[in-house]
Formats: structure tokens, C-alpha cells, sequence
């Protein structure tokens, strides 16, 4: 139980007891909107019985002034309902995205090896959206839909038990087949999802290489992939609809087999004489009556379980452990000495790093060599804590690794990442520019490393456009490198820094490394001989 409602917690974002006190905030105002709505006719009878048939003028206005009052406050309920519920789902859905948001910026690499970025995608702008009816809308129908059904079958089995007990039978049998296609509907849900996951991890992928693909001719290809995925989607889309209708018209169904059971039953026991003719005929109409909130929570319960597997993914991955953020220990580098002992890593089945054991000692300059695939950019991964070696440990200063919080990692090292990545924002913000001395800075290595000026027409202000698309990537990377120089952390690591570079700018790299970083810890990670030059070991993988 306790699991269960800590389960719910999570899906809110906010304690139960908080919502249900919301929930019947707006349930009051749907209840004020019914009666007054179920009111609003009855002042015509007023009107009708009181005013006009004793030709009372005073009468008929204060009746058509009460009808007017009535159907204001009508008016107001139902703005209020509607609003208030609204809100309620709104805040729910805009605290689920930043617990979202904020959750995926903590999880390492070995989340993201079970999660494509198009699965957490639809999560983020699909799943969560559609989880606010179900929220809302969904529970308050359920409560009084199931209200007026109960209330409506009393009715039966008072006036005729026969058919009273004829409808608690049919709604028995309603609900076990609605149950059926219910599980069926949460399955091909589940599959669908999938689906539709796929989809987007092609559309994120291919409109954020869009350059990319169309100029090494893979826009075939791409198109090709696009077309597989979106029929798969298009046909398990149908099909589902298929199942959705066929549910709902169970429901309709109910209404036919419930009209003609009253009208056969009751013209039997009208016949016996059990039955007056007028009680059939308001019996009709209540089974009419029942057919709406049948319809409803039939179509509740499938909505239910159709929302059902994106709260089960919601949750999954809100309640995912895989953190870089694990650890305690708010390290403050000393000295800047980095130990690997008897590392092994692998992402699945190939060791990637086998029994690895080195050394750094603080402030050297260490180059690391080695084939592509040899594993260079993964011990940088496992230096950032995005992956835990499966045996042995890696140490900063002594600390193992793992015990070390994210955050202290970060203010202590600079890590450039062989994919350059530059953020949407200003100079200025990319930078963190936040003194004169640290401009001053920015703009010397600017010089030093040959990036024109030209570039920042409205100097820290410029705005670099998103995915770095008015830089070269040779600028780009030269930009990436200036934003850690800045930093002016104890230890850096560069995967392979100098890649996208001229020959000239890494020239000017070097004597950027050997002025600046000589008191720091600096691993390269390189293939150029020019920057092994500043290094004061190197070590082959
Ligand atoms: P390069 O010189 O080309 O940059 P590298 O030495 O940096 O190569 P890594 O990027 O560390 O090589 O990759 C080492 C191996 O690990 C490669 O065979 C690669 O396919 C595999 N690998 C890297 N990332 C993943 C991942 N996320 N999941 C599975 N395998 C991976
Ligand atoms: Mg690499």
C-alpha cells in the first residue's frame, strides 16, 4: 500500500492528500454546476403553474429573476469546473516535465543504452500530455457516472426486481467484456508506443543532421527507414482504433439489449398484471438514461487502459536509479592525481578496457594514443562518471570515483569531449562571462587560436544559432576549448582536441598548453603528433 501510494506521489508530483483536496475543489464546483443546470428547467413549471396560470406579473419576474440568477451561477460553475480542473492538470503535467527534464540530465550512459532518444522523447511531449483527462476528467466521470448507474439500478430493483436483477446481470457481463478488450487495448498500447518511439528517434536523428544527410547522399536511405517505421505505426494505429471501437460499441450494444430485455420482461409482467403500463414506459426511459453513464465509464475504463503503459514508462523512468550523481563525498582537488586500478569496462558483451593500471601524477601533461575503437573516449566517459567500471576503480586524488559526488567532479575537472557541442545562447552566456578579466581572457585566446572576430558582430551579445550553425567546425571546437580554458579547473581532459583544427591553430594550441595548463593535470587524447609535442608522457592503448 505504502508502495502503491508512493507511486502515486510520483505520477502527481505532489502529495495525494494535496490533490484530493484539489480534486474535490473542482468535484464542489461540478456538483454546484449540476444542481444548478438540473434547477435552470424547473423555474419554466414556476413560471408556467404559479405566474401565468394565476396571472401574477410579480410572480412571473420573480421566477424568471430567480431563472435568470440560476443560469448565471450555472454559467459561472461550469467556468469555474472547467478552469479549475484545468489548472489542476496543468500544474501536474508542468511538474511531471521538470522532474522529467531535470531527472534526464542526471542519468548515465547505461540508461541511455536502454532508453532510445525517441522513446523519452514521446514521454516528454506525448505521454505525459495525455495522462492530464485521465487525471481529471477521468476520475470525477468515474465517480459520478458510477453514482447515477447505482443509483439508476436501485431504482430497477425497487419497482421490479425482475429487471433490476436482469440489469445488475447485463452490466456483469458488459463489464467482464470491456475488461477483455481492455487488456487488449493496454497491449497493443504498449506495442504502439514502441512504435511511435521509433518514429521519433529517426525524425530527432535525421532533422538534426539534416546538412549532414543531404550532403553524403543519405536522404534515400533516411526516406527509406522513415517510410518502414511509419506504416508499422499507421497499421498498429489502426488496429488499435479497431479495438477502441469495437469496446465502445459494447456499450451501445448495452443499450439495445437493455431496451428490448425492459420492453420484453416488462410487457410480460404487464400482461400477468404485475406492471402498469406507465411504469414500463418510465422503466424505458431510465434504461435510456443508463446508457450514458454506461457508455462512459466503458470508455473511461479504456481510456484508462490505454494511458495505462505511458504512466508505467512515465514512472519507470522517474523511478530509474541509473545516476551519474551517486556518491557522497564533496571532493576538493589537492593535488590532481588521477589512479585507474585494474580497470575493466565493457557496454555489453566486448571488454572495451581490460585490467587497466596506470598512474597520472599531479600536474603532468600524459598523451594517450591508440587505434580507433581502442577504447581512448570511454575512459573519458568513465573519468566523467557517466559509466562505472565493472571491476576495479578509478581514483581522484586518492577518492575512488565512485563515492565522489557529480557536482564536485565538474568544479574540478574540464573534460572537451571529442563530439563538440555548443549550446543555443549568447557569447556571453556560452562563455559564462561574468567578470572583465575573464572577457579579457576570452577574447586574448580568441586571438591566440585565430577566431575572427568578425564572427561576434554584437561582441558577447552575438547569439550562436542552435546546433553551432554560423560556426565552422574547426571555429566551433576552438570555441568549445576557450569555454574550459576559461574554467580554469585543476584537471583537464581533451578527447581529441585539435581534430577539426588547422595545422597553424594547433601550433597554437600547444603553446596555449604549455603556458596555461602547466600547473594542471592535462590528459590528451590524440591522433596528431604536433600535440603529443606538449606532452610529457604517453601512453599507447
Ligand atoms: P576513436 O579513436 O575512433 O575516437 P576510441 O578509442 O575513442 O576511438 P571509443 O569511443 O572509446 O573508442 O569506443 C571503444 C569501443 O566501444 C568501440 O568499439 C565502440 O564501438 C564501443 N562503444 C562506444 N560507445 C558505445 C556505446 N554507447 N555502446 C556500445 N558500444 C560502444
Ligand atoms: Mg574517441
Amino acid at each position: 500500500m505504502k508502495n502503491y501510494i508512493k507511486k502515486i506521489n510520483t505520477i502527481l508530483q505532489m502529495p495525494i492528500k494535496l490533490y484530493i483536496f484539489k480534486q474535490i475543489k473542482c468535484l464542489i464546483f461540478m456538483v454546484l454546476y449540476t444542481i444548478f443546470s438540473l434547477a435552470f428547467p424547473g423555474f419554466i413549471s414556476l413560471i408556467i403553474d404559479e405566474g401565468i396560470k394565476s396571472c401574477d406579473i410579480e410572480k412571473i419576474l420573480f421566477y424568471c429573476s430567480a431563472m435568470l440568477v440560476c443560469g448565471l451561477l450555472m454559467i459561472l460553475f461550469q467556468y469555474l469546473q472547467k478552469v479549475s480542473f484545468y489548472k489542476l492538470a496543468q500544474q501536474i503535467v508542468y511538474n511531471i516535465k521538470r522532474t522529467m527534464f531535470e531527472k534526464l540530465l542526471e542519468r548515465n550512459l547505461k540508461f541511455w543504452m536502454n532508453y532510445q532518444i525517441g522513446d523519452v522523447l514521446r514521454v516528454l511531449e506525448n505521454d505525459i500530455d495525455s495522462i492530464q483527462n485521465l487525471l481529471t476528467g477521468t476520475i470525477s466521470n468515474l465517480i459520478i457516472n458510477f453514482f447515477v448507474a447505482v443509483g439508476i439500478t436501485i431504482v430497477f430493483l425497487i419497482i421490479n426486481p425482475i429487471l433490476g436483477l436482469i440489469i445488475l446481470l447485463m452490466a456483469f457481463l458488459f463489464a467482464s467484456i470491456q475488461k477483455k478488450c481492455g487488456d487488449k487495448i493496454q497491449d497493443g498500447m504498449s506495442v504502439l508506443r514502441l512504435q511511435m518511439g521509433e518514429l521519433s528517434s529517426i525524425i530527432n536523428e535525421t532533422l538534426n543532421h539534416i546538412a549532414t544527410i543531404q550532403m553524403a547522399d543519405l536522404t534515400a536511405l533516411e526516406r527509406r527507414r522513415f517510410d518502414t517505421k511509419n506504416r508499422n505505426v499507421i497499421q498498429q494505429f489502426i488496429l488499435q482504433t479497431k479495438r477502441v471501437t469495437i469496446a465502445q460499441l459494447i456499450g451501445m450494444s448495452f443499450n439495445v439489449f437493455g431496451i428490448l430485455a425492459v420492453l420484453v420482461v416488462g410487457a410480460i409482467e404487464v400482461l400477468k398484471g404485475r406492471l402498469s403500463i406507465g411504469v414500463l414506459f418510465s422503466l424505458t426511459i431510465y434504461i435510456q438514461r443508463l446508457y450514458g453513464p454506461i457508455v462512459v465509464l466503458g470508455t473511461e475504463y479504456i481510456n484508462i487502459k490505454n494511458t495505462k503503459p505511458m504512466i508505467e514508462k512515465i514512472l519507470e523512468i522517474l523511478e530509474n536509479e541509473d545516476s551519474i550523481l551517486a556518491g557522497k563525498i564533496d571532493w576538493i582537488c589537492t593535488k590532481g592525481e588521477i589512479n585507474f586500478d585494474d580497470v575493466s569496462f565493457k557496454y555489453k558483451e566486448k571488454w572495451i578496457l581490460q585490467n587497466l593500471t596506470m598512474e597520472i601524477p599531479e600536474k603532468a601533461t600524459i598523451g594517450i594514443i591508440g587505434e580507433n575503437g581502442s577504447g581512448k573516449s570511454t575512459l573519458i566517459k568513465l573519468l566523467s562518471k557517466l559509466c562505472i567500471p565493472q571491476s576495479g576503480m578509478l581514483y581522484f586524488d586518492g577518492i575512488s570515483i565512485d563515492n565522489i559526488t557529480y557536482e564536485s567532479i565538474k568544479r574540478n575537472v574540464t573534460v572537451i569531449p571529442q563530439e563538440c557541442f555548443l549550446p543555443y545562447g549568447t557569447l556571453r552566456d556560452i562563455m559564462e562571462i561574468d567578470s572583465k578579466e575573464k572577457e579579457n581572457k576570452m577574447f586574448e585566446f580568441m586571438e591566440k587560436l585565430g577566431v575572427s572576430l568578425e564572427k561576434f558582430p554584437d561582441g558577447l551579445e552575438t547569439e550562436l544559432t542552435e546546433n553551432r550553425g554560423n560556426l565552422s567546425g574547426g571555429e566551433a571546437q576552438k570555441l568549445a576549448l576557450i569555454r574550459g580554458l576559461l574554467q580554469n579547473k585543476s584537471i583537464y581532459i581533451l578527447d581529441e582536441p585539435t581534430a577539426a583544427m588547422d595545422l597553424e591553430s594547433e601550433r597554437n594550441f600547444c603553446n596555449i598548453v604549455r603556458e596555461y595548463l602547466t600547473n594542471k593535470t592535462v590528459i590528451i587524447v590524440t591522433h596528431r603528433r604536433e600535440l603529443l609535442t606538449v606532452c610529457d608522457k604517453i601512453i599507447t592503448f
